[in-house]
């Protein structure tokens, strides 16, 4: 069992709240342990560590602080047998893919050691007679980062990382259902020689986010989670005064052309639709194919494919996936199931019976597809994040186009085809904000930035890449002349000269 308080002022703090949350593990339903709950005071506590850190933080050269950053990235490596085992049984996900969200994280830590060259300004010679110009960016100070349960190591690590090597601190508030790696994370930044307050970790729910956009000493809230909450913490932290940046929810259509290779189609889609149990907001959760003949060669290869998935537990090295979060998740996605059944879909494999041997506890669901849904249905409407993958036939691109742009969420989109012509004129006119040609995932790497459109985000700086460090520093411009005898007033706007 283990009790996870919090990570503040360079050291680990218990809970004095008195409110903590139980942790389960999702392969076995058995209480991992639980987490402390914070208040304001205990947020409080965090802020005012990080903002004393930031004091100095902000004056450490960037090489410097890029050097501290390749040495988390080292200890992070070497340690992603022990990380990715406890992501895995925190969260359920399998052993592979708990290693790869860790490298996906890195990733960004890679590009964030590129700091140095990041931060290089502006500089304009002679702007007007013996006038200098130049522009540069400097840190916020401290940034909340509010992450959600699906990624417990590669998001805090997208808000972290860009921040903390621009010189900011950072308070991460991630998700309560599985805190164990943030707080690693934050335990290695400071092994690794970041100071007190750089890193820092409060867990809790609604009341700790509460207090870190109330809270003064908070510049700037990166959020990531579904978009009820992402729109509600736009509002209220951009009424008070911060720079907000909210990534939500997500419903990724992948369209299949009829000339497009079907065996390659095929096996991206199941990846992308069942991979960590289809708990990823770019998770492909709507299969678009173009034609009676394509769709019906689709659904039939689809069909055996999805009733073969192997479903276990996270550590099993068979699984192709693994449970979900919760009980109560795994509750709301066979509703959703249910809904679609009694709406009229055509529910061509039944995931809802799987039974995974020596787990009964588990929060196991096996792999659901439908087939003949329609945008008037709520499985295609909404959000599922579950193993549940939607199939709606079309009869052109147009059709296809039309209803990916309909859609509420603007995530992620992929075209299956082997027409660039098609394909560019797609990507061009999509109105969504990360676009894959037969790629079914299409996540940026670190150094673009990841973000999608309409419901998808708000507060228009995506996360990291070049929009992830503009998020995260302010642009100050300077002017410097050195005349050389005493002008005279000048009322008059001035002018370059
Ligand atoms: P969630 O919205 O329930 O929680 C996200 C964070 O918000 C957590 O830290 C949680 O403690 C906090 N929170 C929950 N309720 C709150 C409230 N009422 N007020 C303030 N804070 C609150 O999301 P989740 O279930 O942890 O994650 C899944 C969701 O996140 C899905 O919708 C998924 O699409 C989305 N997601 C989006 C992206 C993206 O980049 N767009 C990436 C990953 C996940």
């Amino acid at each position: 069992m283990t009790d996870h308080g919090h990570f503040y002022a360079g050291r680990d703090v218990a809970g004095t709240s008195g409110r903590t949350g139980d942790l389960f593990e999702p392969a076995t339903g058995e209480r991992l342990g639980s987490v402390a709950l914070a208040n304001a005071a205990e947020v409080g506590a965090a802020t005012a560590a990080a903002t004393r850190g930031f004091a100095a933080w902000s004056q450490v050269t960037p090489t410097r602080r890029a050097r501290i950053l390749a040495r988390f990235l080292r200890l992070v490596e070497e340690r992603s047998d022990s990380i990715g085992t406890l992501l895995a049984r925190e969260h359920g996900k399998t052993l592979p893919d708990a290693k790869a969200e860790i490298q996906r994280g890195l990733e960004v830590i890679e590009f964030a050691i590129g700091i140095p060259h990041l931060l290089k300004g502006t500089f304009s010679d002679q702007v007007a007679t013996g006038m200098d110009s130049y522009a540069f960016r400097q840190p916020l100070g401290v940034i909340a980062g509010i992450s959600p349960f699906n990624f417990p190591a590669m998001i805090p690590m997208w808000m972290f990382g860009v921040a903390i090597a621009a010189g900011n601190c950072v308070v991460l508030k991630p998700s309560e259902r599985d805190p164990g790696v943030p707080l690693q994370l934050a335990r290695i930044m400071l092994e690794a020689g970041a100071p007190a307050g750089v890193l820092s970790v409060v867990n809790g729910d609604k009341q700790a986010v509460d207090a870190l956009i109330a809270d003064p000493l908070v510049q700037a809230i990166s959020f990531v989670g579904s978009s009820a909450i992402a729109e509600s913490i736009y509002a209220s932290a951009a009424a008070a005064g911060k720079r907000v940046q909210a990534l939500g929810g997500a419903k990724n259509h992948l369209i299949v052309m009829p000339d497009a290779d079907l065996d390659l189609a095929v096996d991206n889609l199941i990846g992308a639709a069942y991979g960590s149990a289809g708990e990823r907001c770019m998770a492909v959760s709507v299969a678009v194919p173009v034609g009676e003949e394509t769709a019906e060669r689709l659904v039939a290869a689809l069909r055996s494919r999805v009733a073969a998935l192997r479903i276990g537990p996270s550590l099993s090295p068979e699984a192709d996936f693994g449970p979900l979060i919760s009980g109560p998740h795994r509750e709301r996605v066979v509703g959703f199931v249910e809904r679609a059944v009694a709406a009229g879909a055509d529910l061509v494999v039944d995931g809802r019976g799987v039974q995974v041997p020596g787990h009964p506890g588990g929060y196991y669901l096996g792999g659901c597809l439908f087939d003949r849904v329609t945008p008037a249905m709520e499985i295609w409407r909404e959000e599922v994040f579950g193993p549940v993958l939607s199939v709606v036939r079309v009869a052109g691109l147009e059709e296809a186009l039309q209803l990916a742009d309909s859609h509420q969420y603007g995530n992620g989109v992929a075209l299956f085809t082997r027409s660039g012509r098609l394909a560019r004129d797609f990507v061009r006119r999509v109105q969504v904000g990360m676009v894959g040609v037969n790629v079914p995932l299409p996540v940026p790497l670190a150094s673009y930035s990841f973000g999608g459109w309409k419901r998808s985000a708000y507060g228009g700086f995506h996360q990291h890449g070049v929009e992830g460090l503009n998020f995260c520093t302010k642009l100050k411009n300077v002017m410097v002349r050195w005349p050389e005898e005493p002008e005279g007033a000048v009322f008059a706007m001035p002018t370059p000269g």
